[in-house]
């Protein structure tokens, strides 16, 4: 299974990839996780992309096309992955047709989530991921806010600095300038999806499931 997630920032990728990821048994390449782990790193790509990630910009296409060239040629993608965060712009679109091509994959499917801004005001402000498991959750949904409903972890819960309501309104200005174009760029080069990302977890999973099988 071949699967780009695509929408706005909090539609939801994030979180479906992980359950397509461990249902189809591919791997889940999020660049927004590569480029947070090389920020804790402090390697030299996260130390260009350090101030870019924070202000909720885009990482300059060539850094990113560059990652995901020696992601997708590699062995952990030969039977399959779920792509989350990548392309945001057309020219990171027209280079990924182009390793597809190379690689000869005809059967990529890009899955659309959208959702409203509101929804995503109000599900990135809320949102943490634990540092423990990396379960991303919704504080508006637990009982006990403190603590991983996953791993039962205390204290873990961690909100991203990109998850600040004016960083949000310029991930979402940017994605409406920027990435949003792709999808219609895309419309006819691969096979193509749009799915209501505001649903519960559990629903959407299901139209996604719906679709691919
Ligand atoms: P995400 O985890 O997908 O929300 O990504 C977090 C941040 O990483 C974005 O706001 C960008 O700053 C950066 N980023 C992730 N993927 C890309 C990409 N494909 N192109 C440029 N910047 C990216």
């Amino acid at each position: 299974m071949r699967i780009i997630i695509f929408g706005a920032p909090g539609a939801g990728k994030g979180t479906q990839a992980k359950i397509l990821a461990e249902k189809y048994q591919i791997p889940h390449i999020s660049t927004g996780d590569i480029l947070r782990e090389a920020i804790a790193e402090g390697t030299e790509l996260g130390k260009k992309a350090a101030d870019i990630v924070n202000r909720g910009e885009l990482v300059p296409d060539d850094i990113m096309g560059g990652i995901i060239k020696d992601v997708l040629k590699s062995d952990k993608c030969k039977n399959g992955f779920i792509l989350d965060g990548f392309p945001r712009t057309i020219a990171q679109a027209d280079l990924l047709c182009s390793i597809f091509e190379e690689l000869n994959l005809n059967d990529v499917v890009l899955i659309k989530l959208t959702v409203k801004d509101e929804v995503v005001i109000e599900r990135l402000t809320s949102r943490r991921t634990c540092s423990n498991c990396g379960t991303i959750v919704n504080l508006l949904n637990l009982e006990d806010k403190n603590k991983c409903p996953n791993c039962g972890a205390v204290g873990t819960l961690m909100q991203r600095k990109d998850d600040n309501k004016d960083v949000i309104k310029n991930r979402l200005n940017i994605y409406r300038e920027s990435t949003s174009p792709v999808f219609e760029f895309l419309r006819d080069k691969l096979k193509i999806v749009s799915i209501d990302g505001s649903k519960s977890v559990e629903e959407v999973t299901a139209d996604i499931l719906n679709f691919l099988e």
